[in-house]
């Protein structure tokens, strides 16, 4: 119907994929990528507009009129609205619940009461008195280096991607630094995603100290409501030169973007795991192409998906080979095998007799266990219960420091039992490690060595992971414990010893990608010892000292655990060769998800026989989620697989239209493109 006030398209944060009109007297299309707040089920809701129209299919008494349209900040800017639009397809999430959870909440906030947002004063990244001892001036790059460097610093002004494939201390952050500055120096901005903030304290002082004069800001989740979105705006003014950040960092308004660079790129934080779940890498590559930059991912250990992008050419491989500092070498790695020796809370003597005579040296050592809590388990001494969460299919873990048991899946929380819920025996026993009662073990068996623990638990608090690293580089602690937040990005000249203990269990778990995320981990991991001119030693307690994992790790021969990887998923036609998305599902009635899941691969299985031959789409039984019930809910998921990116794109399509009318309130579900956990 035609409308003669002008209505205005908006789209809001809803699981349903189309827009909503509104009534605007003086809306333009200048008014497209601003936040507006409009009417909707009773409450005002902030949306963002996405088009003008004259006319409307609504019936125009039951238009209504929009609350307001912020114009006091600037609309997302036309490249943001693209890169939403390529979510949108790419990742099938309704466009509205990907741009307004890109935005600033403190934005979206000031929307919601009909203000303009409050300006805060603007803050400047000043290097620390930490960062004393970080060399302001550029090293001469090796002759790697400059090769990597010359090759992205030609590149600059059209899309061109890189893998930047260096063993740790090889000195990739250089690469990146001296990049930066060529971009810099064109007059452009520079975006850099690392895994999370704030395990990099000492990346972002090394990028403020080399950029003393540039304006450097950060965007990640964790940060101040006002500071988030005064370097929002930084960014999107142009006034900011460098931008760094975690994966939702990739949607910031930067209109001279001139350089991307992805740290880490393997690092599975970079694909968001609830809500819209997309990969800020794959993103990133993206937005790189649309706007004409080169992109760098940088990793000493690559995704198996993005080394296949090597291979097919759409990626160009950069190597550095050798460790920055002359006299480095890579860390020996040798077994300690469980088989023969007992490892009583853990540990085994001999990894305790190589630790204490590190740290008799005056040099430091690291434990890495890749689980948290004091224990997975506890077990009834007469039976063998064990107590699991009420809402989760998944025992609790013993937390001893807090004596609580605590679920890592809802994080519900509860007394350790007085008595075995199927026996009414009263003793109970810690099964299995985790990080408390590693570290417990060690200040048992080195009573007089300094240890700190670097856990989720252990540094909740805001900079405590930080101080704790702070504390390694002085000299003021001697032995870290830790899950994979040790692992990323440390560099600690002093750590000549790294100890891996329980790492078995996680290079046979049933997912497929997880062999490859513990190859990752591990060559990280061993990559933190022997960082300077003192030698690295790498001990890790294994039952299974010949799988590809630890061959892999022993002779630092990461390609050759890819190549054996690649076999396997050519075998299994799993990615690479393939591609995934999964249906995830969950209600509180388990029926309800399973007759849904029913519908579901049946109106998929119809959907792909319409299909022609080539680009069948292959559709598996629903299955149970590697954690069935979580916070009290029963989780199904459905795998569609392709050897045709395109054709499971089209089923997607066709399939989500089809689940959407269904509208099935009591079952919640999402579709996972390019799952990381099957
Ligand atoms: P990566 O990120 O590849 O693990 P880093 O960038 O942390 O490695 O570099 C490892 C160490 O080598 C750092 O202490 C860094 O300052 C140093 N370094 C890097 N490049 C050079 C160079 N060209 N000359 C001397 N030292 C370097
Ligand atoms: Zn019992
Ligand atoms: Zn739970």
């Amino acid at each position: 119907m035609a409308s003669e006030t002008p209505i205005l398209l908006v789209a809001l944060d809803v699981p349903l994929a189309k827009h909503f009109d509104f009534l605007c007297k003086d809306a333009s299309s200048d008014d497209i990528g601003r936040l507006v707040v409009v009417p909707f089920s009773g409450k005002q809701v902030v949306g963002i507009a996405v088009g003008v129209a004259h006319s409307s299919e609504v019936p125009s008494e039951k238009l209504r009129a929009v609350d307001l349209v912020q114009r006091a900040t600037p609309p997302l800017a036309s490249d943001i609205l693209a890169l939403v639009r390529f979510c949108e397809r790419y990742y099938h999430a309704p466009f509205g619940q990907i741009a307004i959870n890109i935005v600033p909440p403190l934005l979206r906030i000031a929307a919601r009461q009909l203000k303009p947002p409050r300006a805060t004063k603007p803050r400047r990244k000043t290097a620390t008195t930490a960062s004393a001892a970080v060399a302001f001036t550029a090293p001469t790059l090796n002759t790697d280096q400059q090769m990597a460097f010359d090759a992205i610093s030609g590149a600059l002004g059209s899309y061109s991607a890189w893998l930047l494939e260096g063993i740790t201390g090889s000195g990739k952050t250089e690469v990146y630094l001296h990049a930066i500055a060529a971009t810099l120096a064109r007059g452009q901005q520079a975006l850099v995603l690392v895994p999370e903030i704030n395990l990099t304290p000492q990346f972002m002082k090394h990028i403020v100290a080399r950029f003393p004069a540039q304006v450097i800001v950060t965007q990640h989740s964790g940060m101040a409501a006002g500071a988030r979105l005064v370097d929002w705006r930084l960014a999107e003014s142009g006034a900011a030169d460098i931008v760094v950040g975690t994966r939702l960092a990739i949607f910031t308004p930067m209109p001279k973007l001139g350089l991307i660079v992805v740290d880490e790129e393997h690092d599975a934080s970079f694909k968001q795991q609830e809500g819209v779940r997309y990969s800020a890498r794959d993103v990133a590559v993206f937005r790189a192409s649309t706007i004409g930059c080169p992109i760098v991912l940088g990793s000493a250990t690559p995704a198996i998906e993005t080394l296949d992008n090597v291979t097919r050419g759409r990626f160009k491989r950069l190597a550095l080979t050798q460790r920055a500092v002359a006299a480095a070498t890579l860390p020996r790695v040798e077994f300690i095998h469980l088989d023969s020796e007992k490892a009583p809370d853990g540990l085994t003597a001999t990894l305790l007799a190589a630790i204490d005579a590190t740290i008799k040296r005056g040099e430091q050592a690291m434990v890495f266990i890749n689980r948290r809590g004091y224990a997975p388990a506890l077990v009834c001494a007469a039976c063998g219960w064990m107590p699991e969460c009420r809402r989760c299919s998944a025992r609790m873990v013993f937390h001893r420091g807090i004596n609580k048991l605590r679920c890592h899946h809802c994080g519900a929380e509860t007394k350790p039992p007085k008595a075995c819920a199927d026996c009414h025996e009263t003793t109970f026993h810690p099964a299995g490690q985790g990080t408390e009662r590693i570290e417990a073990a060690l200040r048992e068996a080195l009573p007089t060595a300094r240890i700190a623990r670097v856990d989720r638990d252990a540094t909740r608090r805001k900079g405590s992971a930080a101080a704790i690293f702070d504390a390694t580089s002085a000299g003021a602690l001697d032995i870290l414990v830790g899950t994979q937040m040790l692992a990323k990005g440390h560099d600690f000249p002093n750590i000549t010893l790294v100890g891996v203990v329980n790492a078995d269990g996680a290079v046979f778990s049933a997912d497929f990608r997880a062999a490859e995320r513990m190859a990752q981990q591990l060559m990280q991991v061993a990559g933190r010892a022997g960082r300077s001119a003192l030698p690295g030693r790498v001990l890790v307690q294994t039952r299974h000292a010949d799988h590809p994992v630890y061959q892999a790790l022993q002779a630092h021969d990461y390609a050759r655990f890819v190549s054996a990887a690649l076999v396997e998923r050519q075998l299994m036609q799993l990615p690479p060769f393939t591609y995934l998305a999964l249906l995830r599902a969950e209600a509180k009635q388990a029926d309800k998800v399973n007759q849904f899941m029913r519908d579901a691969q049946h109106a998929a299985q119809r959907l792909s026989q319409s299909h022609a031959q080539a680009d069948a789409v292959r559709v598996w039984e629903p299955v149970a989620s590697t954690l069935e019930r979580k916070a009290g809910y029963t989780r199904r998921q459905l795998m569609l697989q392709s050897p045709r990116r395109t054709a499971l794109q089209t089923l997607l399509t066709a399939l989500i239209a089809e689940l959407r009318v269904s509208d099935n309130r009591s079952v919640k579900w999402v579709i996972d493109v390019d799952p990381i956990d099957v």
